[in-house]
């Protein structure tokens, strides 16, 4: 840190904090006896907080979003620069970063052609929701509209996107939700067997499933399928093999639009542009947020095919046929300009080769853990998002407790090293602890993160 934070501001800062600041995800009561953390200051992979302790971030932000690290200047300067040029206008006219920055995100992604800006991942999954519900209206009279979504998914926070959510913790008391929204089983090939299902095939069964939800609500009320390319929070859910194929088959064999949630994978996170470019699957829509611009500025988009696009051009004679949304800070250009200069870096520092190398070092080195601690279960993902499944036995695969994958959490943040844990979602699914550095990492670094996980778990599991 550099010092000018006085010993002044800092209880300042805190006493404000305490008294009006309403923390994201937060039980407060513990704040009552002792002070909550503030970061301060970034840079690289480290981050400091008020006490100036440092901190090696091992999860980009705590949520999967620093994805060229922290204290970029040149993404600072690229936001400066256009907010004295222009701020802001309204998305229904055009921005030159706007513009630029859709041509070289779409260079990235092939069939697919148009962007629609908005500023979290929630709203751009609202917004997928939304033309899946107004194609339903335009082509088939209204019924094609339900929403297929994933156990174990989460798609964001609003009741919409809630209705869609297959978190059990996220939901809970946040009902009554919309309506039009289906369940589908999850495809965590670890808990295949203990959850009755085929180990043989397992990835093909699972996206059968799906075909079982279709038919029995009917194809042609069904308008699209709505995944994650890897289940973030849910458990860090790598999809088995043959699964993404069968799923792709079943979507066009029923006219099914898919719609791939890339808010956690999206520009580079898993070491391609996008998780669903693993598995050779063309999606219709596309949403993304958090590694868009790594949280330089606030921005998300949806994505979708020039069909898609089409089916909203407008007709003079209708009033209603074209799609009525606006976000209004869609509109700010500070997105789409910090946006451009984070692919900028990830292209000319390579960060893309980084991600698999250092991803498969890191799966490597935490499946190598497994022979001393018996308490990880399961390690998987794909680039620099893995997870290590922590359960009391191997055999039945029982979680790990609660208690005891926070205090693995807090004993690396005692040791200066940030990791996660996946949420409380159906209970006992809550022992997956995450690791996503920012795609810079390197292997001394990851070696860091690990060797405060490898200490952590003897401490707490001896
Ligand atoms: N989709 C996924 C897969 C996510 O993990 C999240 C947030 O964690 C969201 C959507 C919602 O994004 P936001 O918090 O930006 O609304």
């Amino acid at each position: 840190m550099d010092g000018t934070f006085s010993e002044n501001d800092l209880s300042r800062v805190v006493a404000a904090d305490k008294a009006h600041v309403w923390h994201h995800l937060s039980q407060h009561k513990p704040y009552e006896t002792s002070d909550p953390r503030i970061m301060v200051e970034g840079k690289g992979m480290k981050v400091w907080d008020q006490h100036g302790k440092e901190h090696l971030d091992g999860v980009s932000g705590g949520v999967w979003t620093v994805n060229v690290g922290y204290g970029r200047e040149s993404i600072a300067n690229a936001v400066r620069d256009q907010l004295v040029k222009l701020n802001y206008f309204a998305g229904s006219a055009g921005s030159i970063p706007g513009a630029l920055f859709s041509e070289k995100l779409i260079s990235k992604m092939p069939g697919l052609s148009r962007v629609y800006y908005a500023n979290s991942g929630s709203e751009a999954n609202e917004k997928a929701f939304k033309m899946v519900r107004q194609i339903a209206h335009k082509r088939y009279g209204g019924t094609k509209h339900k929403i297929l979504y994933r156990d174990r998914d989460y798609h964001g926070t609003t009741i919409g996107c809630l209705s869609a959510g297959g978190q059990e913790e996220r939901n809970a008391q946040y009902g009554p939700f919309a309506p039009g929204f289906v369940r589908v089983p999850h495809c965590l090939e670890y808990h295949a067997a203990d959850q009755g299902a085929p180990v043989e095939n397992y990835g093909e069964w699972a996206a059968d499933q799906i075909e079982q939800v279709i038919l029995r609500e009917g194809p042609d009320t069904v308008g699209a399928l709505c995944l994650e390319p890897v289940t973030a929070g849910g458990g860090v859910i790598t999809p088995p093999i043959g699964y993404w194929q069968r799923v792709s088959e079943i979507c066009k064999k029923y006219d099914i639009l898919l719609h791939i949630d890339e808010v956690v994978c999206g520009v580079g996170r898993t070491g391609t542009w996008f998780g669903y470019q693993h598995y050779g699957i063309q999606p219709d829509m596309v949403t993304m947020a958090k590694g868009v611009a790594s949280g330089y500025a606030a921005i998300s988009c949806l994505v979708t095919t020039e069909e898609v696009f089409n089916l909203f051009k407008s007709d003079a004679s209708d009033p209603l046929d074209y799609f009525r949304d606006i976000s209004t800070f869609g509109g700010c250009t500070s997105g789409p300009a910090a946006a451009l200069e984070n692919m900028r870096i990830i292209e000319d520092e390579g960060l893309l080769e980084n991600t698999t190398k250092m991803g498969d070092y890191m799966l490597d080195q935490l499946r190598g853990m497994m022979d001393r601690h018996a308490i990880i279960g399961d390690v998987r993902g794909k680039g620099l998002f893995l997870g290590a499944e922590l359960v009391s036995d191997r055999d039945s695969r029982t979680p790990a407790a609660e208690k005891q994958v926070g205090a693995v959490v807090a004993d690396c943040m005692a040791q200066g090293v940030i990791i996660g844990a996946t949420n409380r979602s159906v209970p006992g699914y809550n022992n997956t602890l995450c690791f996503s550095p920012a795609l810079i990492a390197k292997k001394d670094n990851i070696d860091h993160i690990l060797s405060a996980v490898d200490s952590a778990l003897t401490r707490v599991f001896g």
